[in-house]
């Protein structure tokens, strides 16, 4: 893994020059979260500094999804601290869904809308311009003769790469990625890569769990493993992930 160029995480004293160090972007401690009765989240820590590429990794079940789903403010914490850029996901979790931009398993999209109609759409509920909306069509390649075709008739790979056009135009302070790679092919695995060090560079933070460790491992700052919904940070390099963890899918459960 390379060396982090990014700021240091809150907690840090070094690098600031005197001044106080900046409020993390997610903090979470002790944090417990129920899906039904079960406690997909059993008590996490997690602090992310601004401008941090974070790599969540794990075996299926460990929780990835829904400690990217929380950090959304799509799951209610029932225990513990929770905080993303600065709104308490406790008391209001609602205040920060416009700030944050989550790729998720489902696509989110309208089927029987356009692509072009989609991005707008998503650009517009976060107040972002336009011309935004075509970048980001554009950088993702679903522009063209792809821009006025109805999502229902897209291939997988478009569907993800129309999802992360409406991500990328929404312009968000956060990014969370769940498995941004998957379903897309080499060219659009590279863009992925491109758009969260640019993002990052603009002073984005990006939270993302990825199978395809490689290239993840290359993209990334900071590696959490996730086992049993608890996480631990990990020392740059090689990392053991427990085989815990049970392969149920989880719903969206908001
Ligand atoms: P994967 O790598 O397979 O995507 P993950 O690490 O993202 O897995 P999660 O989807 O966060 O894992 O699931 C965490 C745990 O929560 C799993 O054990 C799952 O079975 C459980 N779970 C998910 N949804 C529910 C639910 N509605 N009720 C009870 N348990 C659930």
């Amino acid at each position: 893994m390379e060396p982090s160029h990014h700021p240091e995480p809150a907690g840090s004293s070094s690098g600031t020059g005197g001044r106080p160090p900046e409020p993390p972007v997610v903090h979470l401690r002790r944090a417990v979260a129920l899906l039904g009765d079960f406690p997909a989240l059993a008590g996490a820590d997690l602090d992310v500094g601004r401008g941090e590429i974070v790599l969540l990794r794990g075996a299926n079940g460990a929780g990835k999804t829904t400690v990217l789903r929380t950090l959304a403010g799509l799951v209610r914490v029932s225990e513990g601290e929770a905080t993303v850029l600065g709104v308490d996901l406790v008391t209001d979790r609602n205040a920060v869904r416009h700030r944050v931009g989550l790729l998720g398993h489902g696509t989110g999209l309208y089927e029987e809308l356009t692509v072009a109609d989609n991005v707008r759409f998503w650009a517009r509920a976060c107040r972002a311009r336009p011309e935004d909306a075509d970048a980001a069509m554009a950088r993702l390649g679903v522009d063209g003769r792809l821009r006025n075709v109805a999502v229902g008739r897209l291939s997988t790979g478009q569907r993800r790469r129309t999802s992360l056009a409406c991500l990328v135009a929404r312009r968000p302070e956060l990014w969370l990625l769940d498995e941004p790679h998957a379903g897309l092919d080499q060219e659009g695995r590279d863009v992925v890569d491109s758009l969260v060090r640019d993002a990052t560079a603009a002073g984005a933070t990006v939270v993302m769990s990825s199978h395809e460790l490689d290239r993840a491992l290359s993209l990334a700052d900071v590696v959490v493993t996730v086992a049993g919904g608890t996480t631990r940070r990990e020392q740059p390099g090689p990392v053991v992930v427990p085989m815990i963890g049970d392969p149920q899918e989880a719903p969206d459960v908001a």
